[in-house]
């Protein structure tokens, strides 16, 4: 098959997407951003998706998480709005209906960081994506939990975006790391295809497929100081909060900005910290920096 040629993002791609504020917006006008994730051990994971889409300028931020991780997570960042969800230690089906009561009022939402990957939240997620018409990001378990879900999630009336790593991918893939690292391009292609999902395939480099394109982009920031636990999350609360903006860009150029602006700020905090030892929280922390630098 032919393959249409990749195009290496650069800094003014993200220019266009990162627009200034109207000095008359309000909160409302800069989106409200639901991150729906979480369970008991690896409750880091929300705060990190949650705190990821503050430092990107999210209007509001609502964290919902099961109702035994809400005790970690209230009051750690005050400007998170969190609530326990339910009254176990993971998502189950029936904790669906009052996420999706209130879900109707955001303009979108992120699930997957440390939600674990029980089979009950499976039913959950399902449940999510299944009504609403918001955008919404999936990373981590979410993307574990729907392996083998290619019938349901290509036939949602939604825009979806994947974030997967490598391992993710090759779960959701069916197709083993070696014959993904053997052609990234084609397998990102044909995945986007099948799934009708924009892919953010993360690595070194990162790739962007558009659902409604096809087209290939290319990452050229980032570093390995950012081959570290939590990346991933700070990242999906990033995009997240990026296609919500004022501008309400389309989902490929929120999912191409959101990658550039995070390898962006892991650069900054290599330039300042150094290869070994920073943190996630500290990338999200470099975005604002970064964003002030390309205005
Ligand atoms: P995750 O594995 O979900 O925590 O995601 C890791 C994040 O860090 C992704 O956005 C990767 O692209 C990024 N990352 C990890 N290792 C590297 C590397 N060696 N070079 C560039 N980016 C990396
Ligand atoms: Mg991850």
């Amino acid at each position: 098959p032919e393959e249409k040629p990749a195009y290496l993002l650069q800094e003014s791609d993200i220019a266009e997407v990162l627009v200034p504020r109207s000095p008359d917006s309000h909160k409302g006008s800069h989106g409200t951003i639901g991150i729906v994730t979480g369970c008991s051990d690896m409750a880091g994971a929300a705060l990190m998706a949650a705190h990821g889409a503050v430092r990107s300028g999210a209007g509001k931020v609502f964290l919902r998480v099961p109702a035994q991780t809400a005790p970690y997570c209230i009051g750690r960042q005050p400007e998170i709005m969190v609530r326990g969800v339910g009254q176990g230690e993971y998502f189950t089906e029936a904790d669906a209906v009052s996420v999706l009561d209130e879900c109707a009022a955001w303009s979108v939402i992120a699930m997957g960081p440390g939600m674990g990957r029980h089979e009950e939240t499976k039913a959950f997620v399902k449940a999510i994506l299944a009504h609403g018409e918001c955008p919404v990001v999936l990373d981590a378990d979410a993307l574990n939990l729907l392996a083998g879900e290619k019938d349901f999630v290509s036939s949602l009336d939604r825009q979806v975006i994947m974030t997967p790593h490598l391992a993710e991918f090759s779960r959701l893939s069916g197709l083993s790391v070696a014959e993904i690292q053997e052609d990234p391009f084609a397998a990102a292609v044909q995945f986007v295809k099948e799934w009708r999902v924009t892919l953010v395939l993360k690595g070194a480099p990162t790739l962007v497929v558009s659902a409604k394109t096809g087209n290939v982009y290319v990452n050229p920031t980032g570093n390995a100081g950012m081959a570290c636990g939590g990346m991933g999350d700070i990242l999906t609360g990033m995009i997240a909060a990026i296609s919500a903006r004022e501008s309400r860009p389309d989902i490929c150029s929120a999912a191409c900005a959101g990658v550039y602006l995070h390898g962006a700020a892991g650069d900054a905090c290599r330039r300042q910290i150094g290869s070994y030892g920073f943190t996630p929280m500290e990338v999200a922390d470099a975005v604002p920096g970064v964003i002030r630098r390309m205005e």
